[in-house]
């Protein structure tokens, strides 16, 4: 922004746990849990920023193909 003069103030905000932080093995492990959901619970689906993926663009795609997914499962 091309500001030149030093700050008065700064304030640092820090959101702890604010967003998931997928470990290795993350997809695996959505996968195999998903699957047993899916035989154990039939007609629950996961998803959301903890499953595949946590920007607003990867929710809003995970909340359309779990909606996909419930109309057939409804029938
Ligand atoms: C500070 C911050 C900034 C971000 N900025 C961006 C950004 O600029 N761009 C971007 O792409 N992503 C951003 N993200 C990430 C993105 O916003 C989130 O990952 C995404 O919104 C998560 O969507 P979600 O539907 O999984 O969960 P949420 O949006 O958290 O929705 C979960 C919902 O479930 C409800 N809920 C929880 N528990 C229960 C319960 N027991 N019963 C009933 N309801 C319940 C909650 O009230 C909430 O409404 C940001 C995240 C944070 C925290």
């Amino acid at each position: 922004m091309g500001i030149t003069v030093p700050s008065k103030e700064v304030e640092v905000t820090r959101l702890f746990h604010s967003m998931p932080q997928y470990p290795l093995g993350h997809l695996e492990r959505i996968k195999r849990i998903r699957q047993d959901v899916a035989q154990k619970l039939p007609g629950i689906l996961l998803t959301g920023a903890g499953y595949g993926g946590i920007g607003i663009p990867d929710c809003v795609r995970q909340g359309k193909e779990a909606a996909q997914e419930i109309t057939s499962y409804i029938g």
